[in-house]
């Protein structure tokens, strides 16, 4: 497996306030497919998805990508290891204001051996003629179709997207969601996306549930209709 997740586990706090919220997470995600993790709220979503991207630790158990292991490395490896292998899409843009598009998008780039064409990525992204606007005069969707444009322009073999249409209406999410697809197909990288939104169904090669840390259940999308 690209992705390898065994036996994780994490809680938070200590003594009668310990919360066990990953009761050993185990999922294995092949490269280029589109995970979709579901379930109620709090039941560690957003747990395991930082965990994957380094920017919380696990207890125990470990994470593998392109078999490289994360549990171990020191926080200089660690800030290798998101740089090299991870792009990240949250609810909120956090893009930068007083930049363009462009320029935010460019940020992305500076952080990569190997980023993708700008030009190219714009199209793709449906922001060629937005390019040159800054943030607050763009619509909700163009901010969050310029924040997957910072994090994929690195070509990051792994895209995390926490709730990336949950400020956003509801066609406007379903454009969000078609766009993540697009970039799968396009650029070929492995997608954890944790979301409510039910249009994801379709996109999913893979549909993990959690409840209460645990999986609950896997269900493979064999019949998947490929966008287009
Ligand atoms: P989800 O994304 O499924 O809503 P989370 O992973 O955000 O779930 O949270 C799972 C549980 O862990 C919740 O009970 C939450 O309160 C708790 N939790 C998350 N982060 C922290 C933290 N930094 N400190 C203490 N408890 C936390
Ligand atoms: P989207 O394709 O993301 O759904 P809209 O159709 O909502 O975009 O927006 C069309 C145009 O209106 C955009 O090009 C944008 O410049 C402008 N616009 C939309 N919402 C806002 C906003 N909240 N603030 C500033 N400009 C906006």
């Amino acid at each position: 497996m690209f992705l390898e997740i065994e036996q994780l586990r994490k809680s938070y706090g200590t003594g009668e306030n310990k919360v066990e919220v990953l009761k050993g997470i185990q999922l294995g995600v092949e490269k280029g497919k589109i995970c979709v993790l579901l379930g109620p709220s709090g039941s560690g979503k957003s747990t395991l998805l930082n965990i994957v991207g380094g920017i919380d630790t696990a207890d125990s158990g470990s994470v593998t990508v392109a078999g490289e292991v994360m549990q171990g490395m020191n926080d200089r490896q660690l800030t290798e290891y998101r740089r090299k292998h991870l792009g990240y899409v949250f609810q909120a843009y956090n893009l930068i204001g007083n930049l363009t598009v462009r320029e935010n998008i460019e940020v992305g780039a500076y952080l990569s051996s190997q980023p993708l064409d700008i030009d190219e990525l714009l199209d793709v992204l449906g922001l060629t003629e937005h390019q040159n606007k800054i943030p607050s005069q763009l619509s909700g969707g163009q901010q969050q179709r310029t924040a997957i444009g910072r994090a994929i322009v690195k070509n990051p073999d792994i895209l995390l997207c926490d709730e990336p249409t949950g400020a956003l209406d509801y066609h406007t999410s379903k454009d969000i969601l078609a766009l993540i697809e697009r970039v799968n197909q396009k650029y070929g990288n492995t997608i954890v996306i944790v979301t409510h939104n039910d249009a994801i169904k379709n996109m999913a090669d893979q549909i993990v549930k959690l409840k209460d840390g645990q999986i609950q259940d896997v269900e493979m999308n064999a019949a998947k209709v490929p966008a287009e």
